[in-house]
């Protein structure tokens, strides 16, 4: 038996939430403000369309990323949820929970961005930071123990701004 997209994304530990109809969709975003909305075009009261809209209309959940899900592709479908700004549509038909799932990691990997204020100290906390970088760990030589460097190389193939970013140990490299 397919799992339903409720189940399988509680199972890869997010915290969902569901709507009875799109009425509710305005509501349950502004109260649970969630990273993503995975959005059926085929919703009662209010379809998933006006649902839609009505995110993008309102400034607390504009910035929310939407996927747009439907049972079958329609081109006018697709077409429309793009012009309403969804960042996604995907169909039954096309895609399985799973996938779609892999697919919402890669918009909320996107998602996070530091601001890192060069004179000031506060306003962000670097701690948090390296730990998002590499994944929970602590940021220590495996081999020496000693407190990483974070590294910061101008990466000009892709152009001025860009930098490659990596940790290296002061005494070991
Ligand atoms: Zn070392």
């Amino acid at each position: 038996m397919r799992k339903t997209y409720f189940e399988v994304f509680q199972a890869e530990g997010f915290q969902a939430f569901k709507t009875n109809n799109g009425k509710e969709v305005l509501d349950l975003a502004k109260k649970e403000t969630p990273n993503i909305i995975l959005l059926d075009v085929a919703l009662s009261e209010m379809d998933g369309f006006r649902a839609l809209e009505a995110l993008k209309k309102d400034t607390s959940t504009q910035k929310i990323p939407v996927i747009m899900y439907a049972q079958l592709e329609k081109k006018e479908d697709r077409a429309k949820a793009i012009e309403l700004e969804a960042r996604d549509f995907i169909t039954a038909a096309e895609v399985t929970p799973l996938e779609a799932i892999n697919r919402i990691k890669i918009i909320l990997g996107e998602q996070r961005s530091y601001r890192v204020a060069i004179n000031k100290n506060d306003g962000y906390d670097i701690k948090e930071f390296i730990e998002d970088l590499i994944g929970n760990k602590v940021a220590k030589c495996p081999k020496c123990g000693s407190d990483l460097i974070l590294h910061l190389i101008k990466d000009l193939s892709k152009g001025p701004d860009y930098f490659k970013v990596s940790f290296i140990c002061p005494k070991c490299a």
